[in-house]
């Protein structure tokens, strides 16, 4: 590994009465009321602070929640109940520490939680000053929020240039273990399938996908892009005309590569986007000009099927059809199925991914879940992630 690992320093009792700042992603769901909704990234950065307690270490723990403005701190946004939910799973009281920046009293034994790492002025901008206060908090840097991994913020990248030691916490670790095994040197076919409702926010990973992959599946709203870019009709579906040349441009790649991008066959349509909608299936060729494509039909569904069950490795990013609609989401039910009945590697991640992975109840037969939307894209793509690069630096400094 490139990067120092928290549990290496854990194991190797290093961490007695040290100062440890664990950056984490408690970013969780709220009601209007400020209730919790869904606890899942909460309990899941529980191994890492569990670690450091007993490694004797003085805990701090940061993350974001929602998109508050700099400088003014607001309850919508405070990790108050945060804090409350994570002393529960802990059995211990959290105190949460408002105006952190400048000093933390906390002691051996003891785990305290930094209120919104969003609220400091110059988190975004990975402000050197913000950074050099937070790394001055800590004798140990941890960074275990793999969603932010994509961004350089004063949390996530400048207070790791400057702590006395970062390292990656056994959540990001397992991200990168995770990815680089998939990627790195996938068992073929490696066979990608990017769906959701946008190419224009997926094109450059498209093009690089389509330079790595052996099978490149388009689903969802790009789907429709590529058909219009086929020749077929479309009628009023979700579609971006501007991004044709560029569907066209990744076809093209694959064919050169000797393979193609499937373009479905039969789809599921109606006359308007809603959930009482009434759903018609018909032949690709047959869409007329009033039909909103909205999933996919069963010819192309077992076409797909086949296709990911002839895997080796398998990269999911994006629902092919509107799957929060009963009657439009049998297409991404049958894809996802698909997956977990292949005897590939599976990898999935992205928020709509992993809602519908959960709704079919799938979650246990997929290899890899990744916790990083924009993150995991940006690792598919091939890019080297800020808070990767920074970890990676600092190890080899050390
Ligand atoms: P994204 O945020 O780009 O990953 O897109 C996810 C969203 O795409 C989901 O909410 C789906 O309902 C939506 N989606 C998938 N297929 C379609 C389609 N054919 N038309 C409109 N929206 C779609």
């Amino acid at each position: 590994m490139d990067f120092i690992a928290f549990a290496d320093l854990c194991h190797q009792g290093l961490l007695g009465d040290q100062r440890v700042l664990i950056r984490a992603d408690l970013n969780v769901p709220q009601d209007e009321q400020g209730h919790i909704t869904e606890d899942t990234r909460i309990q899941a950065s529980l191994p890492c602070i569990e670690m450091a307690l007993k490694a004797g270490a003085a805990v701090m723990v940061t993350s974001h929640l929602g998109r508050p403005q700099e400088g003014q701190w607001t309850a919508k946004d405070s990790l108050a109940p945060v804090a409350a939910r994570l002393g529960e799973l802990l059995g211990r009281t959290i105190p949460l520490i408002q105006n952190w920046v400048s000093g933390v009293q906390v002691k051996t034994g003891e785990v305290v939680m930094l209120e919104n790492c969003r609220f400091n002025v110059g988190e975004k901008a990975n402000d050197p000053e913000l950074s050099q206060h937070m790394a001055a908090l800590c004798d140990v840097f941890v960074h275990d929020a793999f969603g932010t991994a994509h961004r350089a913020e004063a949390s996530t990248y400048g207070v790791a240039q400057y702590a006395p030691v970062a390292c990656a916490g056994p959540l990001l670790s397992a991200e990168i273990v995770a990815i680089s095994k998939a990627l790195a040197n996938p068992k073929r076919p490696l066979v990608a399938i990017v769906g959701g409702s946008k190419v224009s926010t997926k094109l450059s990973i498209l093009l690089s996908l389509a330079n790595k992959v052996d099978h490149l599946i388009v689903g969802g709203g790009i789907a429709n892009t590529f058909m219009l870019a086929s020749g077929l009709p479309i009628g009023k579906s979700l579609c971006e005309p501007d991004q044709v040349e560029q569907a066209q441009a990744v076809m093209a790649l694959m064919k050169s590569r000797g393979a193609q991008v499937p373009i479905p066959s039969d789809v599921v349509v109606a006359k308007s986007f809603g959930d009482e909608s009434s759903a018609c299936t018909k032949a690709a060729q047959d869409v007329q000009s009033d039909d909103l494509i909205l999933d996919v039909g069963p010819q192309t569904s077992a076409a797909l099927a086949l296709e990911v069950s002839k895997a080796g490795t398998l990269v999911w990013n994006g629902p092919i059809g509107v799957f929060e609609f009963e009657a439009f989401s049998k297409g991404t039910e049958s894809l996802a199925r698909a997956i977990t009945q292949s005897q590939a590697f599976s990898l999935a991640g992205g928020g709509d991914t992993l809602a519908a992975i959960a709704k079919y109840h799938l979650s246990q037969d997929i290899d890899y879940i990744s916790t990083g939307g924009g993150a995991f894209l940006e690792v598919l793509e091939g890019k080297t992630l800020p808070a990767f690069e920074v970890l990676k630096a600092r190890a080899q400094k050390s």
